[in-house]
């Protein structure tokens, strides 16, 4: 983020901004690495206040996959032999404060649960499009290791995301409605 705005609107870089592709998507990993952990902690919370058994468990076993996603970042710095650095994702920061703030807008039951998965899927969009543009990146820049493990989580998240609307559409909704 740039320290300055100018009038004309344009953002001055900071002194460590990146200005080749490869440190840009070192940029993204440590903020998607910040942003897994943060889910990491902030699952949890989410699995204890849903009240469907079948919501429960697939933020729980979608928190399982997110450790292991930490580590597959931690395999992506590793080949770039890079030691793992997180960096403060202030989208995600956002979606969780978000995420917290909804539930203290909706009573348990239905209506939570409802508001539980749109949070989900708030989450797991920004994580399709981070991953996915990362591993464009990777690719381009023939960093196959880091591409591999990159879409393995992708493909995780974009699952994730479908049973979410699978489970919203086939009951939850319509309890909440
Ligand atoms: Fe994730
Ligand atoms: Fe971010
Ligand atoms: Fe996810």
């Amino acid at each position: 983020m740039a320290k300055t705005k100018k009038a004309t609107g344009k953002i001055a870089p900071k002194a460590d901004a990146a200005d080749q592709l490869k440190d840009f998507m070192v940029d993204g990993l440590k903020d998607l690495y910040w942003a897994e952990k943060a889910l990491v902690k902030n699952l949890p919370k989410m699995a204890k206040n849903a009240t469907s058994k079948k919501l429960k468990d697939a933020v729980q076993g979608h928190l399982d996959e997110t450790k292991n996603q930490v580590k597959r970042l931690e395999a992506a710095f590793k080949a770039l032999k890079l030691k793992p650095a997180a960096e403060k994702c202030d989208a995600m920061d956002g979606l969780l404060k978000e995420a917290v703030s909804i539930m203290e807008e909706t009573e348990p039951g239905a209506v939570r649960d409802a508001a539980i998965i749109a949070a989900a899927q708030k989450v797991e969009h920004y994580e399709i499009a981070s991953y996915g543009t990362l591993a464009t990146y990777a690719k381009l820049l023939g960093e196959k290791e880091v591409m591999k493990l990159l879409l393995e989580t992708l493909k995780e998240e974009k699952t994730c995301d479908k049973d979410l609307t699978k489970l919203a559409k086939s009951e939850i909704n319509m309890k909440a409605k």
